[in-house]
Protein backbone atom coordinates (compact mmCIF):
# COMPACT_ATOMS: atom_id res chain seq x y z
CA UNK A 1 0.00 0.00 0.00
CA UNK A 2 1.46 3.26 -0.66
CA UNK A 3 2.40 5.78 2.41
CA UNK A 4 0.93 8.87 1.26
CA UNK A 5 -2.85 9.97 -0.64
CA UNK A 6 -3.50 9.33 -4.15
CA UNK A 7 -3.59 12.77 -5.78
CA UNK A 8 -6.69 13.57 -7.53
CA UNK A 9 -4.93 13.88 -10.98
CA UNK A 10 -1.85 12.45 -12.62
CA UNK A 11 -1.60 13.56 -16.10
CA UNK A 12 0.05 11.22 -18.06
CA UNK A 13 3.67 11.74 -19.33
CA UNK A 14 3.66 9.83 -22.18
CA UNK A 15 2.83 6.29 -23.20
CA UNK A 16 2.63 3.94 -20.02
CA UNK A 17 4.22 7.01 -17.74
CA UNK A 18 2.60 8.89 -15.39
CA UNK A 19 3.49 11.88 -12.80
CA UNK A 20 3.74 11.27 -9.44
CA UNK A 21 3.86 7.15 -10.09
CA UNK A 22 7.75 5.99 -9.85
CA UNK A 23 9.07 2.87 -11.85
CA UNK A 24 9.31 -0.09 -9.57
CA UNK A 25 11.24 -3.29 -9.91
CA UNK A 26 8.78 -6.20 -11.45
CA UNK A 27 9.55 -8.29 -8.12
CA UNK A 28 11.97 -8.33 -5.07
CA UNK A 29 12.52 -12.35 -4.64
CA UNK A 30 15.51 -14.28 -5.35
CA UNK A 31 15.06 -16.95 -7.90
CA UNK A 32 12.36 -15.90 -9.93
CA UNK A 33 12.61 -16.10 -13.34
CA UNK A 34 11.22 -12.60 -15.45
CA UNK A 35 12.99 -10.45 -17.91
CA UNK A 36 12.66 -6.94 -19.08
CA UNK A 37 9.79 -5.72 -17.02
CA UNK A 38 8.80 -2.98 -15.10
CA UNK A 39 5.31 -2.25 -12.64
CA UNK A 40 3.67 1.05 -11.70
CA UNK A 41 1.58 1.15 -8.79
CA UNK A 42 -1.29 3.21 -10.31
CA UNK A 43 -3.75 2.64 -7.65
CA UNK A 44 -3.46 2.15 -4.23
CA UNK A 45 -5.69 3.63 -1.09
CA UNK A 46 -7.30 2.32 2.05
CA UNK A 47 -10.61 2.73 0.56
CA UNK A 48 -10.10 0.43 -2.22
CA UNK A 49 -10.52 -3.25 -2.28
CA UNK A 50 -8.19 -3.87 -4.94
CA UNK A 51 -5.15 -2.68 -6.84
CA UNK A 52 -4.21 -1.22 -10.11
CA UNK A 53 -0.47 -1.23 -11.51
CA UNK A 54 0.71 -1.17 -14.84
CA UNK A 55 3.35 -3.53 -16.20
CA UNK A 56 5.91 -3.27 -18.97
CA UNK A 57 8.34 -5.29 -21.02
CA UNK A 58 10.76 -4.29 -23.62
CA UNK A 59 10.44 -6.57 -26.84
CA UNK A 60 11.43 -10.21 -25.51
CA UNK A 61 10.60 -9.67 -22.21
CA UNK A 62 8.68 -11.27 -20.03
CA UNK A 63 6.55 -12.03 -16.57
CA UNK A 64 7.05 -14.68 -14.37
CA UNK A 65 5.29 -18.15 -14.82
CA UNK A 66 2.95 -18.56 -11.95
CA UNK A 67 -0.23 -19.31 -10.40
CA UNK A 68 -1.69 -18.47 -7.21
CA UNK A 69 -5.54 -18.30 -5.82
CA UNK A 70 -5.83 -14.59 -6.18
CA UNK A 71 -7.23 -13.65 -9.92
CA UNK A 72 -6.26 -11.21 -12.45
CA UNK A 73 -8.41 -8.45 -14.28
CA UNK A 74 -5.94 -7.40 -17.22
CA UNK A 75 -5.99 -4.77 -20.27
CA UNK A 76 -3.68 -4.58 -22.42
CA UNK A 77 -2.66 -0.72 -22.85
CA UNK A 78 -0.18 -0.78 -24.98
CA UNK A 79 2.20 -2.71 -27.86
CA UNK A 80 1.59 -6.41 -28.70
CA UNK A 81 2.70 -9.78 -27.47
CA UNK A 82 1.78 -12.90 -26.27
CA UNK A 83 -0.07 -14.50 -23.18
CA UNK A 84 -0.22 -18.07 -21.52
CA UNK A 85 -3.48 -18.99 -19.44
CA UNK A 86 -3.58 -22.70 -18.52
CA UNK A 87 -3.02 -24.27 -21.78
CA UNK A 88 -3.95 -21.64 -24.18
CA UNK A 89 -1.25 -19.30 -25.80
CA UNK A 90 -2.66 -16.31 -27.64
CA UNK A 91 -1.36 -13.74 -29.52
CA UNK A 92 -2.79 -10.35 -27.04
CA UNK A 93 -2.52 -6.45 -28.11
CA UNK A 94 -3.61 -3.09 -27.03
CA UNK A 95 -6.90 -2.80 -25.12
CA UNK A 96 -7.57 -6.77 -25.43
CA UNK A 97 -8.84 -8.01 -22.08
CA UNK A 98 -7.67 -11.25 -20.39
CA UNK A 99 -8.87 -12.67 -17.37
CA UNK A 100 -7.31 -15.33 -15.40
CA UNK A 101 -8.98 -17.63 -13.10
CA UNK A 102 -7.69 -18.47 -9.76
CA UNK A 103 -5.34 -21.32 -9.64
CA UNK A 104 -4.06 -20.70 -13.29
CA UNK A 105 -0.65 -20.79 -14.87
CA UNK A 106 0.15 -17.36 -16.91
CA UNK A 107 2.56 -15.47 -18.31
CA UNK A 108 2.95 -12.56 -21.02
CA UNK A 109 5.64 -12.27 -23.68
CA UNK A 110 6.70 -9.40 -25.56
CA UNK A 111 6.90 -11.33 -28.83
CA UNK A 112 6.36 -8.97 -31.46
CA UNK A 113 9.32 -7.11 -31.31
CA UNK A 114 8.04 -3.88 -29.57
CA UNK A 115 7.55 -3.02 -25.92
CA UNK A 116 4.00 -5.08 -24.20
CA UNK A 117 2.14 -3.12 -21.25
CA UNK A 118 -0.50 -3.65 -19.14
CA UNK A 119 -3.25 -2.47 -16.64
CA UNK A 120 -3.26 -5.33 -13.97
CA UNK A 121 -6.21 -5.50 -11.54
CA UNK A 122 -5.86 -7.42 -8.27
CA UNK A 123 -6.95 -7.97 -5.03
CA UNK A 124 -4.93 -5.95 -1.86
CA UNK A 125 -5.04 -8.73 -0.35
CA UNK A 126 -3.47 -11.72 -2.51
CA UNK A 127 -1.92 -14.92 -1.69
CA UNK A 128 2.23 -15.29 -2.82
CA UNK A 129 2.58 -16.38 -6.50
CA UNK A 130 3.49 -19.85 -6.72
CA UNK A 131 5.93 -21.13 -9.07
CA UNK A 132 5.82 -24.46 -11.10
CA UNK A 133 7.53 -27.31 -9.85
CA UNK A 134 10.09 -28.97 -12.89
CA UNK A 135 7.28 -31.69 -13.12
CA UNK A 136 4.78 -29.10 -13.60
CA UNK A 137 7.07 -27.50 -16.27
CA UNK A 138 7.51 -30.40 -18.07
CA UNK A 139 3.97 -31.20 -18.25
CA UNK A 140 3.16 -27.88 -19.86
CA UNK A 141 5.32 -28.10 -22.33
CA UNK A 142 4.61 -31.63 -23.60
CA UNK A 143 2.14 -28.70 -25.56
CA UNK A 144 4.39 -27.77 -28.85
CA UNK A 145 2.38 -24.82 -28.58
CA UNK A 146 3.69 -23.87 -24.70
CA UNK A 147 6.81 -25.09 -25.44
CA UNK A 148 7.38 -22.90 -28.11
CA UNK A 149 5.94 -19.93 -26.32
CA UNK A 150 8.22 -20.85 -23.24
CA UNK A 151 11.14 -20.98 -25.65
CA UNK A 152 10.42 -17.49 -27.22
MN1 LIG B 1 0.07 -13.33 -11.49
Amino acid sequence: MSDSPLASFRPALGPGDWDQVPVHAYKQEDGVPFKDITRRLLFSAPALACELRYFEMAPGGYSTLERHEHVHAVLILRGRGQCLVGTQVRPVGTNDLVYIEALTWHQFRATAGEPLGFLCMVNAQRDKPQLPSAAELAALKRDPAIAHFLAE
